[in-house]
């Protein structure tokens, strides 16, 4: 019942006014009321069903093509015939092809007239049995006790909207003076109160689940004496900014609580997450517990891995190194002092969470660019941690800014706090699109960019996902390059190189040795060169705006004024001019997510986090995106007032398989 219920029409119908056959246009849906003049069958290559009719002011022929074999014998001649459909031109007369029918007397008030909702729907499952279905769901739904309103009147009347039925009823049965339009495009009060409604039962199940991970989660109290990390400060050249400030002070509210953390750190590239991670991570060393740092890629775990050691090592920290290429030996003695403890912050990638890998005793884990890991990846870590009843406490970072309001539902289940604020002394990017047909002038910018001592990455995009096909076009944009601009010093990476090899070429890059870093997108997530201050980004309108931003967030690190170079094969896609412009106008990560989730709706936005979890059957994030603020508040207030109502709309609009219960 319920199903039939939220399945929401597309548009309206209006059956209700008899239009006269003589006044027919063509293209109009229209009811005509008629009599049969004659049918009959024509055969030929596709056989048809023609039913000549007239109402006295003309004649119209009907069209069916797939027809039963005895139903022409309906068809006699003089019977009485409602018909609905599209008027079409023909050869003689106006046409009808395939209207909804019903012939003899008409009674007053049948499922079928007057304003009739379309629904969508699927092969085998006609509009007339939807419609049917869904009026005796609307019936049932009225006995008492059959279908609860479950929003309390307070949060009703604070959403002016309509009490549950009611709402119902407006949307699947409107009467001839409903505001269409508005049922339409989900502004009328009784879609909203259904989205909201919907949204809400989403946010508690999440709310809730957090409450009991946190229940069962008992975290090591992780306090520290401040020591490691009062030295850590010290030696930096720089101080804290504001922002970072405060979200260590949240994480630090939060280890020394036993209630396990789950926090979020939302900062756009180049904020400054990575210190503000290094200071969670003593803070677990400093409470005798191991701290585990996890990256998505082999790149960042190292890049992860030389800060840390740089940072910490001199501090007497041991960190310890964990990749999925490691050879015998070196990854036995690796595994040992993970095991042993005496690595007290171990960094890596994916490898970090192999049946192999034992920790001494993890009390913390760090887990950078947490949009591509799997909800599973994140649970295999938190679960190797798990000791004597206690679980380590998780750090997410994320350098893909999600837009505040999405943020709030789709991480409810996460405390979520955000570096809002850039170090200072960073110029924006300035950033230009250029057709490729101009490609001499730009590379004439890296000559002039790498004359001045500055330096310059040129990424070369592929739409095949094939490693060894981007490796390929890199490797031969690499080698034009060198051609092309022999004075400077080129250098190449890309996913196919060896570890040792890759390290090396970045490592050079980060010195100075080279100029001009030709690389394929493994270089979007965190690589951190502040000398290099011009980004040219090839084929840049196969990319999305994240990607985009990610890849531009390379450069802009340092003092000097940096420019993004954005080159397009032309001609250019509507869509594809659109991201282009928001790229030249915006260097806000947070500004362009929520473009983003404009553009691209919010399932794809969120990635793997979310497929499958975001496909609302009344809600619209974007559209509805208003309502959160009220679903925040709402959900909380219901959660303590009225525990019973919040369960029944879980059970309602999310169901047993609640989602995240694994996460
Ligand atoms: P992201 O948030 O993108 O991971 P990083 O942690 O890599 O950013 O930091 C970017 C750069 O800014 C690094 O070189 C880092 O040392 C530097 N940095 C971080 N915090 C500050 C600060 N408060 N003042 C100046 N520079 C900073
Ligand atoms: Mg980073």
């Amino acid at each position: 019942m319920q199903d039939l219920l939220w399945h929401l029409p597309l548009r309206y119908e209006d059956r209700g006014t008899v239009v006269p056959i003589g006044s027919l246009r063509p293209d109009q849906q229209a009811l005509i009321d008629a009599r049969v003049e004659l049918a009959e069958v024509v055969r030929g290559r596709r056989p048809r069903l023609v039913v000549r009719v007239s109402d006295g002011s003309g004649q119209l022929t009907l069209l069916f093509f797939n027809f039963y074999p005895n139903q022409i014998k309906q068809f006699r001649r003089g019977v009485r015939i409602r018909a609905f459909g599209e008027v079409r031109p023909g050869l003689v007369t106006l046409t009808m092809a395939h209207p909804d029918y019903q012939l003899g007397e008409p009674s007053p008030a049948t499922e079928e007239a007057g304003l009739v909702p379309v629904y969508p729907t699927t092969e085998g499952l006609n509009q007339t049995q939807l419609r049917r279905l869904v009026r005796s769901a609307l019936e049932l739904a009225q006995a008492p006790g059959a279908l609860d309103d479950l929003l309390p009147p307070w949060l009703r009347q604070e959403l002016g909207v309509p009490p549950l039925l009611e709402a119902l009823r407006l949307i699947h049965a409107p009467s001839a003076d409903a505001d269409l339009a508005a049922l339409v495009d989900g502004s009328h009060p009784a879609v909203r109160r259904l989205a909201f409604e919907e949204l809400l039962a989403h946010h508690l199940s999440l709310l809730r689940l957090r409450q009991k991970l946190q229940e069962v989660a008992q975290a090591p109290r992780l306090t520290g004496d401040g020591v490691l990390r009062r030295r850590f400060l010290e030696s930096l050249p720089f101080q804290l900014t504001s922002a970072q400030q405060r979200v260590d002070a949240e994480i630090a509210r939060d280890l020394a609580s036993s209630r396990a953390m789950l926090r979020l750190v939302q900062g756009d590239v180049g904020s400054g997450k990575t210190v503000v991670a290094a200071l969670a991570a003593l803070r677990a060393v400093e409470s005798g517990w191991q701290a585990a740092v996890m990256a998505p890629t082999e790149l960042l775990a190292e890049q992860h891995f030389r800060n840390f050691s740089q940072w910490l090592g001199p501090l007497g920290v041991e960190i310890g190194w964990l990749s999925g290429r490691m050879s015998g030996r070196q990854r036995e003695s690796a595994l040992a002092a993970v095991a042993s403890g005496e690595a007290a912050v171990v960094v890596g990638t994916h490898a970090l969470f192999q049946e192999s890998v034992h920790f001494h005793r993890l009390g913390l884990v760090i887990v950078d660019e947490q949009h591509r890991f799997g909800v599973h990846q994140r649970l295999a870590l938190r679960e190797k941690g798990e000791r004597d009843g206690l679980q380590p406490h998780q750090l997410i970072m994320t350098a893909t800014p999600i837009p505040r309001t999405l943020a709030m539902t789709a991480y409810a289940d996460l405390d979520v706090s955000v570096i809002d604020e850039l170090p200072p002394g960073r110029t924006p990017v300035t950033t230009v699109a250029v057709p490729n047909t101009r490609r001499q002038e730009v590379i004439a910018r890296v000559r002039a960019a790498c004359a001045e001592g500055r330096q310059a990455y040129w990424v070369c995009t592929l739409i095949e996902e094939s490693e060894a096909l981007q490796a390929q076009a890199a490797a031969a944009t690499a080698e034009r390059l060198t051609e092309e601009l022999p004075e400077l010093r080129v250098g190449l990476v890309h996913g196919r190189l060896k570890n040792a090899e890759k390290e090396a070429v970045m490592a050079a890059f980060a010195h100075g040795e080279l100029d001009l870093l030709v690389a394929t997108t493994v270089i979007e997530v965190g690589v951190d060169v502040p000398n290099a201050s011009l980004m040219i980004i090839e084929n840049a309108e196969r990319l999305g705006l994240a990607q985009l931003h990610q890849l531009r967030g390379r450069v802009g690190r340092g003092a000097v004024a940096s420019s993004c170079v954005l080159m397009y094969q032309p001609p250019l896609s509507a869509h594809a001019r659109l991201r282009l412009g928001i790229m030249r106008e915006s260097n806000d990560g947070f500004e362009i997510a929520q473009r983003d989730l404009e553009l691209r709706g919010p399932g794809e936005f969120l990635g793997t986090r979310q497929t499958g979890e975001l496909r609302y059957r009344v809600a619209d994030l974007v559209r509805d995106a208003p309502l959160l603020p009220q679903v925040q508040r709402g959900a909380r207030r219901l959660l303590e007032e009225s525990p019973q109502l919040a369960q029944a709309l879980i059970a309602r609009w999310v169901g047993s398989g609640e989602r995240y219960a694994q996460v």
